[in-house]
């Protein structure tokens, strides 16, 4: 895991890939589940998958960020 993803937690309530602006210049969208509101990154310099997913939420939409844990590990 490179320094960006180390520096942050498995997961990161009400974040969005855009809040962080560290992570979104590693990050490359792999993937995106427009129904499901789920988007799928990997990190360009670890390979570190990602998710961000939108719940609701009350009357809003929120954010979670999280890694995404690998089967070997
Ligand atoms: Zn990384």
């Amino acid at each position: 895991m490179c320094e960006v993803c180390k520096k942050f937690g498995d997961e990161l309530p009400w974040k969005s890939v855009d809040d962080i602006p560290e992570l979104a210049e590693v990050l490359r969208e792999v993937s995106r589940d427009t129904r499901n509101w789920v988007t799928a990154y990997r990190c360009v310099q670890c390979g570190q998958g990602w998710e961000e997913r939108y719940e609701s939420r009350g009357h809003s939409d929120v954010p979670t960020l999280k890694k995404i844990k690998k089967q070997e590990e």
